[in-house]
């Protein structure tokens, strides 16, 4: 029996849950994965073990499904954590469809809750994003920045996800929990095994970007270049996907050594803001290679400009990001050439 802490990586085989199984199991913990592959492909579970070594116990569940996910962990073992990617987040899908939002994304965080009291599993780590912020007044965000009024139904179950953890936390002894506040995750793991899969068009920019590189697109559009900003184009706070995914990793060893009711927020970003059009000629320039865009009209409901401040991530998490964004937009090109 293996003596190892076991960590429940709901989504992992998703774009940010696959990166955080590499670094859970580099970290020393077993990685668990339930996904039933709807948003990814069940290949990334052979990169997986191929980049980690190591065999990786899957199960395939609906994390709406009490009864599937209690049937799984009664065949485990020193099961100590839990981090909940498995979720929907495209933001555009949420306004035409808000039931499947609130029933995908806070049905399932209740069936989670249920499991970790009946299993008496501590640690909950949680993937929220910086949408919870909405449009800041200044750019740079703290995790005191006020928390605005969703404008779409994904923000929405986000801060009611936050919300009800709080609650969970102050209600239960045994449950710890981190909020961890995504800005942009980009990039791909360095060895081009594993990245971001969008299924059909891409709405995040660099997918679209990697896309149109590759001639799958014929042309990004930039979403408006008349905002008040460094260059007209929205800024964004763009993190490598493999610091953030290292971000979970001590999120769980500071949540280990907490005492009851521990719940902390922390913004996960570079603390760096990157127009669209700085992030379009990095990728040019790093890659060698000239991109076919234009611009257009404003995307409705987009952000004018925000990024993190992440101190207390750094401070309390011991935390920092290792990649730069010319290694993040490397990496993403090299894994959309890798994918057939
Ligand atoms: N963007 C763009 N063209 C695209 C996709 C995105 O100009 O095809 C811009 C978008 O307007 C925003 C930035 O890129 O300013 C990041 O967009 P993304 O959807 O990746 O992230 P989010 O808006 O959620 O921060």
């Amino acid at each position: 029996m293996s003596e190892k802490k076991q960590i429940i990586i709901t989504g992992g085989t998703g774009f940010i849950g696959s990166h955080t199984v590499v670094e859970v199991i580099k970290a020393g913990f077993d990685a668990i994965i339930f996904d039933d592959f709807r948003n990814s492909k069940p290949w990334i579970l052979d990169r997986l073990e191929k980049i980690s070594g190591c065999k990786i116990k899957h199960f395939d569940v609906d994390c709406n499904n009490y009864n599937a996910m209690s049937t799984a962990l009664n065949s485990l073992q020193n099961v100590t954590g839990i981090i909940h990617f498995a979720a929907d987040k495209a933001v555009g899908e949420s306004v035409l469809n808000p039931v499947k939002y609130y029933e995908n994304n806070i049905g399932s965080l209740t069936q989670i809750l249920k499991l970790a009291k009946d299993f008496e599993i501590e640690h909950l780590v949680f993937s929220s994003s910086c949408t919870v912020y909405g449009e800041p007044a200044s750019p740079i965000v703290t995790e005191e920045t006020e928390i605005k009024k969703a404008t779409s139904p994904y923000g929405a179950t986000k801060i009611a996800c936050e919300e009800l953890i709080q609650f969970a936390v102050q209600s239960d002894q045994k449950l710890k929990a981190t909020l961890l506040r995504y800005f942009n995750p980009i990039g791909a793991h360095p060895s081009a095994e594993i990245g971001e899969l969008p299924q059909g068009i891409p709405n995040n920019l660099v997918p679209y970007i990697t896309q149109t590189a590759k001639g799958i697109r014929e042309q990004l559009t930039v979403f408006g270049n008349d905002y008040e900003t460094i260059d007209g184009t929205n800024v964004r706070d763009y993190i490598h996907v493999v610091d953030l995914a290292d971000a979970h990793v001590k999120a769980l060893q500071r949540s280990i050594k907490q005492e009851a009711n521990f719940c902390e927020a922390y913004n996960l970003g570079t603390g760096k803001g990157s127009s669209v059009l700085e992030i379009i000629h990095t990728f040019e320039e790093v890659n060698d290679l000239k991109l076919n865009y234009v611009i257009g009209d404003r995307r409705p409901g987009d952000v004018v400009q925000i990024w993190a401040d992440p101190s207390k991530a750094n401070n309390e998490l011991g935390w920092s990001c290792k990649y730069t964004i010319k290694d993040a937009l490397k990496h993403s090109w090299s894994w959309e050439q890798n994918i057939d």
